[in-house]
Formats: structure tokens, sequence, C-alpha cells
């Protein structure tokens, strides 16, 4: 169902009490506001996700994975699989960083696979797409959403596509302080649910969360979600300052 979302993606940040304390300082922030217009979702490193799980016992947010294995259990070394997210009630997952893009070669299959096996276990995967910055210029963006959405989330049904979060994260926006404006954002967002309309059905399409990342801030953060089809933020720096993360989960 088409939800509000503000996800922080901790990336590869924070030593274990620095995480202790600032989830601990997140978990505060939430428990003085009512986030019953929005899902919380905090995405740590791997090693926090059982201590950011136990802060979201008593306090209502999410905790997602930043990634996950394309194999299931088995001889692959370093690798986490679903089964052992889901093993852990992580209820979703980031899949296809344009960072894993960049630095590990993921691609729009691999992403393809991630998503497979993360349904399969029955946590959300939350799906980044978004083109460069020479994508853009050379006028090739839709051409390149169009492939990340179609290669990565065409083979999914209409059951299963309606369980994926889709993040446009347009890659010249990522930790650069350069946003993408409300307009450059709601156009792509707009782009991405008629590709889904037209591929499933205009109902299917108004059923999928599809949020903005990019250097998004407490600053530009209502902005951008008050787009029609901005449906919130998937959030890297400024989900490291529990004041910021929490204005920005407050902008609806
Ligand atoms: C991200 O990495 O998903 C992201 C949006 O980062 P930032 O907010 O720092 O640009």
């Amino acid at each position: 169902m088409r939800r509000n979302i503000v996800a922080g993606n901790w990336k590869s940040n924070k030593s274990f009490n620095d995480a202790d304390e600032l989830i601990t300082d997140i978990a505060e922030g939430l428990r003085e506001f009512d986030t019953i217009d929005v899902d919380v979702i905090v995405c740590p490193p791997f090693p926090y996700l059982e201590l950011i799980g136990d802060a979201a016992e008593d306090v209502e947010f999410f905790v997602g994975a930043q990634n996950v294995s394309k194999f299931e259990d088995g001889a692959y070394t370093g690798e986490v699989s679903a089964r052992m997210l889901s093993s852990m009630n992580i209820d979703y997952c980031i899949v296809g960083h344009s960072e894993r893009r960049k630095y590990f070669y993921e691609t729009n299959q691999d992403v393809a696979e991630k998503v497979n096996r993360l349904l399969a276990e029955n946590i959300a995967p939350i799906v980044c797409v978004g083109e460069l910055l020479e994508d853009r210029e050379a006028e090739k963006h839709f051409e390149v959403i169009r492939s990340q959405v179609e290669e990565g989330l065409f083979h999914l049904n209409e059951n299963d596509i309606q369980r994926v979060i889709i993040a446009y994260e347009p890659v010249w926006a990522i930790g650069t302080g350069k946003t993408a404006t409300k307009e450059q954002a709601q156009e792509i967002h707009a782009f991405i649910r008629n590709l889904l309309a037209e591929k499933y059905s205009d109902d299917i399409a108004q059923e999928i969360s599809i949020l903005y990342g990019g250097s998004c801030n407490a600053k530009n953060a209502r902005d951008l979600f008050a787009q029609t089809d901005v449906d919130g933020g998937l959030i890297g720096g400024a989900a490291l300052k529990s004041e910021d993360f929490i204005e920005i989960a407050k902008s609806f």
C-alpha cells in the first residue's frame, strides 16, 4: 500500500557505541511525535541490526538492511542472505544503491535476483534507481531509469510489484549537497509511476511508494514531499543526525 516513508541509510558509518547513541536519540525523537502518517525506517550496517531492532521494540519504527546476497544460504563467504535477515525480523532492505552499482558492479540483473530473494522471505525491497550526471547532461536520464525499472522489477507479478518501494536517487545528488529541484524530482517520479501504470495498471501504480533520495535534508524535505508523486525520502547524510532525521520525518 502506498505510504509516506522516510528511510535512513547509515551506509558504512558509526562505531557500535556511536550507533547506540544515535538510535537512542532517534527513538527519543520519534517517541515525541505521532508517526501515524509516516513509516520511519532505519537502515544501519549489518552488525548493528540487532541493536537497532531492540530499540524498535518500544518505539514505532522499522529496521532495514542496506544490501542482501543474491544467493541463498551456503558457501558464499562474507555474504548475508535474505533468510538471515528474515530470521532477525528485518522488514526492509535497500537494493541497487548507486554505491553498490558503482563500487561492487551490481547490475540490474543482480537487483532483480536480490528483489526475488527478499520477497521470498517477506522483506520489502527498497529499490534504488537514478541516473549519472553524464546521463542527464546527455538527456539520457529517462532511458536509464526506464531500463533500471524494467530490468530490475518488471519480471514481478501484479501482487509482488506492490510489495516493492522504489527510490529515485539521481547519482549527481547523492552526498553532494546538490539536491534535485522539486520539479525535477516530480518529473521523474511521475515518469516511474507511468511506467508502472503501463506495465501493470493505474491502480497498481498508485499503490507503490516512490521515495526521493539525494541530499534531502531538514530544509528541503517539505517541498520535495509535497510533490504529487513523491512519497517520502531515502536519506543518507542527514540520517546520521537525529534532529535532522526526525525533522525530515515530520515533513509531510
Ligand atoms: C543515499 O545514499 O541514499 C543518499 C540519499 O545520500 P545523501 O542523502 O547523503 O545524498
